[in-house]
């Protein structure tokens, strides 16, 4: 197991970056993998939170040639921090496993598990899902940077971790059918997760500082969650391999927790769980339940229903079982009411 050692969660949090890092085993030299989206505001309060001026590298795109751009910046010492919403921490995550250097992230939203997941997710590579990687060594969330992101961030957030429900679900019935190991700690830790948002999606939806913090610790939970499995089982099945589809047939439509979201209330249904209870909770936090709420043609749904399951044919789930055609595809889609 590869566990964050150190996390941090508080509202400006961020000023105290340099404690954070400060490790009397590591060169001071310090890299930041950042985003476009990164405010001013959040790279002065990094800047003036830190000794020494650390080298700032801006991520244009989670590509291997943002990656080795970080890597070229780094050198082999010293320490990446990613500073952003997704990209910035997935690339710097990347080039730091490839260096053997710590990784630190420093989310700016909380709108994915990536926050503090082993897994990057890259374009260009051979497949369309994430990359094992590592763990960051840190995590510093600060709540009034997160809390003044944008709410369908926040939202989106939301849909990620509601989408454990199905995950683990999937990977109980894969240890059912093909055997696969199924580890009951960190598959209850996952869930715990997607619990957090059906039991206590409306006061999650006023995204006030409690519900914040509690949206990043249960982000961060299930990053862990992953760690403990050693693999993204509890935080990855169905749903996900339906919205990696959508990815390839809409890239601009939708955040991957809409489409995480979306999925899981399809999912839900062809597992016989309570859909109607994570299209409740979804809509009380403010996240799409519909495709065309994210631009997305009812067409391309259906295709992504009927074709996700063979982007990744090792890992069995529900669409493996239940192998759906344009047909039954239509019918869960307008019966869940996503198109
Ligand atoms: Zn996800």
């Amino acid at each position: 197991m590869e566990l964050p050692t150190k996390v941090l969660i508080g509202e400006g949090a961020i000023s105290k970056l340099g404690e954070f890092l400060a490790d009397s085993s590591a060169n001071k030299r310090v890299v930041v993998s950042s985003g476009s989206n990164v405010t001013s505001m959040v790279r002065r309060a990094v800047d003036s939170a830190l000794k020494e001026e650390p080298v700032w590298v801006r991520v244009e795109a989670a590509d291997m040639e943002n990656v080795n751009r970080v890597m070229q910046a780094a050198s082999t010492s010293g320490r990446i921090v990613g500073v952003g919403g997704g990209k910035s921490v997935d690339v710097g995550q990347l080039a730091a496993f490839k260096l053997h250097l710590p990784f630190y992230s420093v989310p700016t939203s909380a709108s994915h598990d990536g926050i503090s997941s082993p897994f990057a997710s890259l374009k260009g590579l051979d497949r369309p899902y994430s990359v094992m990687a590592k763990p960051p060594v840190g995590i510093l969330a600060d709540l009034e940077v997160i809390a003044s992101a944008p709410r369908r961030l926040l939202a989106s957030g939301c849909g990620d971790l509601v989408s454990k429900l199905t995950a683990v679900k999937d990977w109980q019935l894969a240890h059912k059918v093909t055997g696969e190991y199924y580890g009951n700690y960190s598959a209850s830790l996952a869930l715990m997760s997607a619990e957090v948002v059906l039991k206590r999606s409306k006061m999650l939806g006023t995204f006030g500082k409690e519900s914040v913090r509690e949206l990043v610790e249960a982000l961060i939970s299930t990053g862990v969650a992953a760690g403990i499995a050693g693999s993204s089982r509890p935080c990855s099945g169905s749903e996900h391999l339906f919205s990696h589809y959508l990815d390839i047939l809409a890239p601009d439509a939708g955040l991957h927790g809409e489409k995480c979201g979306i999925g899981t209330i399809m999912m839900s249904k062809l597992h016989g769980l309570d859909w109607r209870l994570v299209r409740s909770a979804l809509k009380n936090v403010g996240a799409p339940v519909q495709a065309s709420q994210i631009g997305v043609e009812d067409s391309k749904v259906i295709e992504s229903l009927v074709k996700a399951s063979s982007i990744r044919p090792d890992r069995y789930t529900i669409l493996s079982r239940k192998k759906l055609n344009k047909r039954s595809a239509t019918f869960l889609a307008k019966s869940t009411g996503v198109i």
